[in-house]
């Protein structure tokens, strides 16, 4: 359900803001990061409003596997050999939109630990 989800992911699964879907299906999207990271960064989310990782419990098992595998598909179709997968999971971790999303984040070498 997507109607109370106040945020800007719920907004784009309403499509009351604009962007272009790279993928979806009864599950997620997928569409590119507003202020990209990399020449790569792609975000995935559930079409499920679940506010972050701390938020999901083992019924959502199969849907936060299904994510992954999506993240890792989008990945490959754009030429990727190698990648980052982030969830940020709480505000003092980075997170700002509070609906669990994956970004996808490649295309250039990438430094760890992150900062
Ligand atoms: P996080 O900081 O992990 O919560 O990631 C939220 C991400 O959403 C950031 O990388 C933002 O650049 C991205 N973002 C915010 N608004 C939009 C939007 N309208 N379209 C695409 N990406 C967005």
């Amino acid at each position: 359900m997507t109607e109370n989800n106040q945020t800007v992911f719920g907004k784009i699964l309403r499509d009351e803001i604009k962007t272009d879907r790279i993928y979806e299906d009864e599950h997620c999207i997928a569409f590119k990061d507003l202020q990209p990271q990399a020449p790569v960064h792609i975000l995935v989310i559930p079409r499920l409003h679940i506010a972050s990782l701390s938020e999901a419990d083992e019924n959502q098992a199969l849907l936060l596997g299904h994510l992954l595998l999506v993240a890792a598909k989008l990945a490959k179709m754009q030429g990727l050999i190698a990648w980052r997968t982030v969830i940020n999971t709480g505000a003092e971790a980075g997170q700002t939109v509070f609906h669990l999303h994956i970004h996808v984040i490649g295309g250039r070498p990438l430094l760890w630990p992150p900062g």
